[in-house]
């Protein structure tokens, strides 16, 4: 395959907001930035937004954007001294009604019936399960517990319960004001944190739909991250565009041994119901402070690929770490590599598949011509961007190239795997369209004399959903 097919999400934060940075990092290979609104003023998210899209032209490469929505998180509140040290064995309190700052004995929290929602005896979990506290008793406001597992618990760390089971609502007020920044710099991707059922992401959809310009509507991705999505995981993936595998909180939720069965299977399951799904966190975790990464790391990342995971993200790595560009330079490596040790399955792939729309079935059958013939590239002449979709959601060695005439689907499309999102003006002549194409193809280098290309289009041109032609060409 030329080039890389796995996608690439940084997230944005103090180690990679500069104008040059954001410009290196799309050149060394991201595809999708994530802001992430559990931080930062809105002002900051829209100025980083249009940093992100002038940067995006100065490298010459589209970049999506995905506003990641903070979400129900649960938060101690802050410290005197900003930080404390919790001992194994001592006593500790969460005091909801608590104003004055925390210390030692006591700390605030922001989640106000959080009181209620526990009880004796249940095991929570701070900072992404680095310290182990169990409940003892509720008094009021003020949860009594003992710490187990004890280690330095700083400002608004997170609390997660074991087995989940907090009724917190998936969109909070902030989250709804947050829609309405991201759609004012018309985010591509809107990530919906803690989603326990399809209703909530159905209720981010009708609020970024109405706060979305005509034209601008937002990809959804639920982040599949408490234990309560387990058991809903198709009715959510259906009612999203896509998944985040996001193993920060999904594995303080259900334990870190379950999470590899269950990023599989979401993988999986994401693929076939034509979903596209980001594997996140700790991927490259020791490159925060380390310019190469562990073993370890190089196997996680390449395991993900192997799984079929559309993109790989960078959290705490390109946000905050030493090594910002040597992490995405890394991960791209690794992404090839592990690529090129697949092998590809087609046939058994389609075995039982059905597909009972005439621009599904050009695409599939696109899929299926471009695999077989050894074609150098299958082309998608798109509108909506959907044929691209179906053709990526089964892993061949032939790049897609997806051309289209509106800006907000070549971004939509940076986060499908294998998919190269291209902008192709306007045309409403289906020859002069073929014609620049392959003008296209040539110029990039992906074919040349006596090479065979595969490519769909909607007869006629220009209308959403209309693809119904399959034309297979050899370059004269
Ligand atoms: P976060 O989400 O980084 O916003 O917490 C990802 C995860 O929980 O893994
Ligand atoms: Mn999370």
């Amino acid at each position: 395959m030329s080039g890389r097919a796995t996608k690439i999400v940084a997230t944005l934060g103090p180690a990679s907001n500069s104008p040059e940075m954001l410009e290196s990092m799309i050149r060394a290979g991201v595809n999708v930035f994530r802001l992430n609104f559990s931080h930062g003023k809105s002002e900051e998210h829209v100025e980083l937004a249009r940093q992100v899209r002038e940067a995006a032209k100065r490298a010459g490469r589209e970049v999506g954007i995905m506003a990641d929505l903070q979400g129900p998180k649960i938060r101690v509140g802050q410290f005197a001294d900003k930080k404390v040290m919790l001992q194994v064995g001592q006593k500790f309190v969460l005091n909801a009604e608590r104003e004055e700052l925390g210390d030692d004995h006591e700390v605030g929290l922001d989640y106000t019936s959080l009181p209620q929602e526990v009880s004796a005896g249940d095991v929570l979990l701070l900072n992404d399960g680095m310290i182990v506290i169990t409940v003892d008793a509720i008094e009021g406001a003020k949860i009594h517990t003992t710490v187990k597992l004890g280690g330095e618990l700083s400002n608004n760390k997170g609390i997660n319960k074991q087995g989940g089971g907090l009724s917190a609502p998936a969109l909070t007020a902030k989250d709804m004001q947050d829609i309405r920044t991201a759609m004012s710099f018309h985010a591509d991707y809107v990530a919906v944190s803690f989603p326990k059922n399809a209703t909530d992401m159905e209720m981010a959809r009708q609020l970024c739909n109405v706060a979305a310009e005509p034209g601008h509507r937002p990809g959804l991705i639920a982040k599949i991250e408490r234990a309560e999505a387990i058991p809903r995981l198709e009715e959510i993936i259906l009612a999203s565009d896509g998944i985040m595998v996001a193993r920060g909180d999904l594995a303080v939720e259900v334990g870190n041994a379950a999470v590899p069965a269950l990023q599989k299977r979401m993988i999986r399951l994401a693929r076939e119901h034509d979903r596209v799904v980001i594997t996140a966190t700790q991927m490259m975790e020791s490159m925060i402070t380390n310019p190469v990464p562990t073993r370890a790391e190089v196997s996680d990342v390449a395991n993900a690929v192997l799984d079929g995971t559309d993109a790989v993200m960078l959290s705490a790595e390109t946000a905050s770490g030493h090594f910002p560009l040597e992490t995405v330079v890394e991960m791209a490596k690794i992404c090839r590599a592990a690529e090129d040790g697949i092998t590809f399955r087609l046939e058994s792939d389609f075995t039982g598949k059905t597909f009972s729309r005439i621009d599904q079935s050009i695409a599939m059958g696109a899929l299926f011509t471009g695999h077989h013939l050894g074609a150098k590239a299958i082309v998608a002449l798109t509108d909506s961007g959907s044929s691209a979709l179906w053709m990526s959601r089964h892993l061949v060695q032939v790049p897609i190239y997806a051309i289209t005439p509106k800006l907000a689907t070549q971004r939509r499309m940076t986060l499908f795997r294998a998919v190269r999102p291209l902008f192709g003006g306007v045309c409403t002549n289906r020859d002069a369209a073929l014609a620049q194409a392959e003008t296209e193809l040539k110029s990039r280098g992906v074919v040349s004399k006596g090479d065979v290309y595969v490519i769909t289009c909607g007869e006629p041109m220009g209308s959403p959903g209309g693809t119904n032609m399959l034309k297979i060409c050899r370059v004269a």
